[in-house]
């Protein structure tokens, strides 16, 4: 079984920086977890740990039943593709899929040449045995065509394809990708998405994913950790996440264009701020709070009621327009809405049904549970 735990991970690096902080996480057999989160906030370092390509500062990796902190990368049955793709750029795709398991088989043949006269025999079996492999990775992939070619006769998107590719023949337990379609265009990174995610349904294999982009950890992820500061925030499915989300940080990173906030003070029933009031009833303690609520759960009223502010420009996107509007000093909502004839200048009304609404502590950020 192929579960990953990690057990108050802790990474320091020469120098002083604590790149991840006490991350306990349990990936379970066949799972597929999304690391995600701004640059800088250790993502990287916490599956490069997972990999054995960085050295674990305390905590403790568990990988199927075996603690792997000492365990060399090689012997931890996993594989991982970076954003780099990391091809040998001398050999043709075929020799680059084949590349680690010569590798092994070279290993493993010359120590039977010294103790079984048969290991001619059986070092043809393991040839075809690889051959097989590869032709079933890159029919999964569809790259058949390109066995021949070198890394620098393909595109980004194809070498992408073959750096999968080679995780692929390995079988391994687990997969590790590392920002694997950074360097693609938006097109095709919705394409490769696809393409990893069909991957992960046709190996059942336990997958971690690294990603800096909000969107692909929703769409991939059973699971997302959202990290900041080398700190877990929140780890829940996608959906959870998206409704309920832990605190601040957590409601602005994830959802486009990004959720709205407002600070004022709930009395009696009513949030006040410098903005105007919204009723919000009984749903959230008296006191300070900040509001929030997503762009496309509000509405535009043409008079100015409760909520109001002046709009700063209208963006037709054909199938949705985004109205930009100031709503104090350095208060400023995105407003997505089939259609609107708002225009810069105008002063309008915002409207919220009060269930739309979170609320977060004033202080701690931390997300308040409605009543
Ligand atoms: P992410 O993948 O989320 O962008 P990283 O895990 O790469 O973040 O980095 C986390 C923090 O650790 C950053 O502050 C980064 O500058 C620092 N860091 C990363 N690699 C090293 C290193 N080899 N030496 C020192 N600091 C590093």
């Amino acid at each position: 079984m192929a579960r990953v735990a990690l057990e108050q991970l802790t990474k320091i690096y020469p120098g002083g920086v604590k790149a991840v902080d006490a991350v306990s996480l349990d990936v379970a057999h066949g799972e597929f977890v999304v690391l995600v989160g701004p640059s800088g906030c250790g993502k990287s370092t916490t599956l490069r740990m997972v990999a054995g390509l960085e050295e674990i500062s305390g905590g403790t990796l568990t990988i199927g039943d075996r603690v792997c902190n000492e365990v060399p990368a090689r012997d931890r049955d996993i594989a991982m593709v970076f954003q780099s793709y990391a091809l040998y750029p001398h050999l043709t795709v075929e020799k680059n899929l084949s590349f680690g398991l010569e590798r092994r088989r070279a290993h493993r043949s010359s120590l039977r040449r010294m103790v079984d006269g048969d290991y001619r025999a059986k070092a043809r079996a393991e040839e075809t045995e690889i051959r097989e492999k590869i032709g079933t990775a890159a029919a999964t992939l569809g790259i058949e065509q390109l066995l021949q070619r070198k890394p620098g006769e393909l595109s980004g998107g194809q070498r992408q394809r073959v750096a999968v590719g080679r995780a692929l023949v390995r079988e391994p337990e687990v997969f590790l990708f590392d920002e694997p379609l950074s360097n693609l265009d938006a097109k095709l990174r919705v394409e490769m998405r696809a393409e990893i995610k069909d991957l992960h349904r046709a190996t059942g294999a336990t997958m971690m994913y690294v990603t800096h982009d909000q969107e692909e950890a929703m769409t991939l992820g059973d699971r997302l950790v959202v990290m900041s500061d080398g700190v877990v925030q929140q780890c829940a499915p996608p959906a959870e996440v998206y409704a309920r989300p832990a605190n601040r940080f957590v409601a602005s990173f994830v959802g486009t264009p990004t959720m709205n906030f407002l600070e004022g003070r709930v009395e009696a029933g009513t949030f006040r701020s410098a903005a105007g009031v919204l009723e919000v009833g009984e749903r959230f303690p008296a006191g300070a709070i900040v509001l929030g609520v997503r762009p496309d759960r509000v509405r535009i009223a043409q008079e100015a009621a409760g909520l109001s502010g002046n709009v700063r420009i209208t963006e037709h996107l054909g199938d949705r327009t985004d109205v930009r509007v100031d709503l104090a000093e350095d208060v400023a909502w995105t407003v997505r809405v089939p259609e609107s004839n708002a225009e810069a200048g105008d002063v309008v009304g915002l409207q919220v049904d009060p269930s739309d609404l979170l609320a977060f502590h004033a202080e701690t950020g931390a997300r308040i549970e409605p009543m």
